[in-house]
C-alpha cells in the first residue's frame, strides 16, 4: 500500500515537472554564451571556461537538488535542469521520441516495515538500530550464541548449527584497503562460512573502529537492492539473515541464554529513472553517422544519515564534476563540431548499480555499431592538482590500443597529468575499474576509457561539496576528455577494439 501510494504521487509530480520543462522551452530564461567560431583546423578548447564549470557545479551540487537520488523527484529535477541547459547551449535532443530524455524503470526490492527483529526481549528496528543485510525472506527463532571476535580459536569445537551466531568485528584495514571494503568484506566472508556450517543467522556488532563505517553504509543497505527489470537483483529469495549492529549493542548480545527472533518480509516495486541524451552532429557526410560518446552520471545519494548536521549528499565530485564537464565539452563542440558526431549521455541511477548505462548500452538511441568510443568520467575534481588516472589503459581492461594512445597523447598535448597506474590494475583491492559507467559499454564491445582523479575521504559523505572542488584541476580534466574526444571525432579511422577483447568480471 505504502509504495503504491508513493508511486502514484510520484507519477503526478513527474507529469508536472516534465510539462514545466516543456513550457520552459522557447523562453529566454537562460543566458547563452556567445563563443566566437574558431579558425578552421583548430579545436575549440578555448570554449571550455573555468567560470562556466564553477557556476554549473555550484548549481547542480547545491542543496536545491537534494543529492539527486535515483528514482526520486530530485534526480528528475536535476535531469530536467540539465536538458534545459543542453537545449540553451545548442545541443540537439538525442533521447527517445525527439526529446532529451530516455526514461527507464528501476526495480527496487527492500525489507518491508512489517519485518520484526528481537534479541532477548529487546525489539530492534531495521534501518534504525539494526541493519538486516539482504532483502531476503526469512523466519528465524533460534538460541543466540556469542562467539567473541569470531576468530578461528573462538569457533574451535563450537557447534553453530541452528544457532544465531553473534560476534564483535575486530581488526583494522590494511593500508591499501578502505575501512568500508575491509569491514564489508569480512562480514561477507564470515557470514557465508557460518551459514554454510549451518548457522540460522549471523549477527555482527561494530567495533569502535568500524562504527563510522556502520554510520555511513548502514543507510545504503537499508534502502534495499536495485536493478533493471528482469535483472538478478530483482529476484526475491530465502536466506539466513545477516544482521549488523552498532557498537552500543555489544552488551545486549553478550547476555547469556537469549533467544534471537527475526521475521524478514520483502517488498518489490518499480519507479522511473532517466538518462539525458544530446548530440552535436558531425560535419562529414559519412563520418557524422558515427558517434563519440561522452559519458557521466548526474545522480548521487540523496538524503541520508547526517554527518555534522548535514544530511544532503550533494555529490559535487561524484559526479557533478563530470556532469558539468560534459556541458563544457558540449559548448566546445557547438562552437566547432567535429567530423564525427558528439553524443552526450548523462546517465541516471549510476549509484544504484550503473543502471542508466546498462540500460543505454542495451537500448542505445543511435545504432550500437555507430558508437566509436566511450569517454566516461567519474570524480574529476579532487586530490593532488597534477595527478590523475586513466582506467582501461592496462590489460586486462585495455580494450583499444588506439583509444589509449589517443588519450595519452591528448594528456601530453594539454594538461600533462602525472598518471597513476596502480588503480587501473585488475587486482587493485578497490576494484575501481568496475565502478563506473564505461563498464557497461566495455562489456558490449565498445572501446571505452574512464577518466578520474580517484577516491578521497569525502567520497559518499555530505562533505563532498562544491567548495571542495579544485576548479582549475576540473578544467584541466575537462580539456583532457575534450582533446581525446576531438581527436577521435576527426581522425579518418575509428579506434580499433583489441582482438578478442572480453571482460572477465
Ligand atoms: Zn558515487
Amino acid at each position: 500500500m505504502f509504495h503504491q501510494q508513493l508511486y502514484t504521487q510520484y507519477r503526478r509530480q513527474l507529469t508536472r515537472v516534465v510539462l514545466g520543462a516543456l513550457l520552459l522551452q522557447g523562453t529566454a530564461g537562460l543566458a547563452q554564451r556567445k563563443t566566437a567560431t574558431p579558425a578552421k583546423g583548430t579545436n575549440a578548447i578555448s570554449a571550455i571556461q573555468e567560470s562556466d564549470l564553477k557556476r554549473d557545479l555550484f548549481t547542480l551540487a547545491s542543496d536545491h537538488f537534494k543529492g539527486r537520488e535515483a528514482g526520486t523527484l530530485d534526480e528528475l529535477k536535476a535531469s530536467v535542469w540539465l536538458a534545459e541547459q543542453a537545449r540553451a547551449m545548442g545541443l540537439q535532443p538525442a533521447g527517445d521520441d525527439g526529446t532529451y530524455f530516455q526514461f527507464f524503470h528501476l526495480q527496487r526490492t527492500r525489507i518491508s516495515e512489517t519485518s520484526r527483529l528481537s534479541i532477548g526481549n529487546r525489539q530492534l528496528t531495521h534501518g534504525k538500530d539494526a541493519v538486516i543485510f539482504t532483502p531476503a525472506i526469512a523466519s528465524v527463532d533460534a538460541p543466540l550464541l556469542f562467539v567473541g571476535e569470531g576468530k578461528k580459536e573462538d569457533l574451535d569445537g563450537v557447534d553453530v548449527k541452528g544457532k544465531a551466531v553473534a560476534m564483535q568485528l575486530s581488526g583494522t584495514a590494511p593500508a591499501d584497503l578502505s575501512p568500508a571494503r575491509y569491514i564489508l568484506g569480512m562480514i561477507r566472508q564470515r557470514s557465508a562460512d557460518l551459514i554454510k556450517a549451518g548457522a540460522a543467522a549471523v549477527i555482527f556488532v561494530s567495533s569502535e573502529y568500524g562504527q563510522p563505517v556502520y554510520n555511513r553504509y548502514g543507510g545504503f543497505l537499508e534502502r534495499g537492492r536495485y536493478d533493471l527489470a528482469g535483472g538478478p537483483n530483482t529476484r526475491v529469495f530465502q536466506q539466513a539473515p545477516v544482521i549488523w549492529l552498532p557498537s552500543t549493542a555489544l552488551n545486549l548480545v553478550k547476555q547469556p541464554n537469549q533467544q534471537f527472533t527475526n521475521l524478514v518480509n520483502v517488498e518489490s516495486f518499480s519507479y522511473p529513472s532517466v538518462n539525458v541524451v544530446a548530440k552535436v552532429p558531425g560535419t562529414d557526410p559519412t563520418l557524422s553517422k558515427e558517434y563519440v560518446l561522452f559519458s557521466g552520471h548526474q545522480d548521487h545519494d540523496g538524503i541520508r544519515q547526517p554527518v555534522d548536521g548535514d544530511s544532503i549528499y550533494n555529490g559535487a565530485d561524484d559526479n557533478a564534476t563530470v556532469t558539468v564537464a560534459l556541458m563544457a565539452i558540449g559548448r566546445a563542440f557547438v562552437a566547432k563540431p567535429g567530423r564525427r558526431s558528439a553524443l552526450f549521455v548523462w546517465h541516471g541511477a549510476e549509484e544504484r548499480g550503473l543502471l542508466g548505462s546498462r540500460y543505454y548500452a542495451s537500448n542505445p538511441t543511435v545504432p550500437k555499431e555507430s558508437l566509436v568510443a566511450v569517454l566516461n568520467g567519474d570524480m574529476i575534481g579532487r586530490n593532488d592538482p597534477d595527478s590523475a588516472a586513466l582506467l582501461g589503459s592496462q590489460p586486462p581492461h585495455r580494450n583499444s590500443d588506439d583509444l589509449v594512445n589517443i588519450a595519452l597523447a591528448a594528456n601530453q598535448s594539454g594538461p600533462k597529468f602525472k598518471l597513476d597506474t596502480l588503480w587501473d590494475r585488475a587486482d587493485h583491492p578497490e576494484g575501481w575499474y568496475f565502478r563506473s559507467d564505461h563498464l557497461s559499454y566495455a562489456r558490449v564491445g565498445v572501446p571505452a576509457l574512464f577518466f578520474t582523479t580517484l577516491l578521497h575521504k569525502d567520497y559518499h559523505t555530505p562533505k563532498d561539496e562544491a567548495d571542495r572542488i579544485d576548479i582549475k584541476k576540473l578544467a584541466k580534466m575537462t580539456r583532457w576528455m575534450y582533446l581525446t574526444g576531438w581527436d577521435v571525432a576527426n581522425r579518418p579511422e575509428r579506434p580499433r577494439l583489441v582482438n578478442d577483447f572480453k571482460l572477465e568480471r
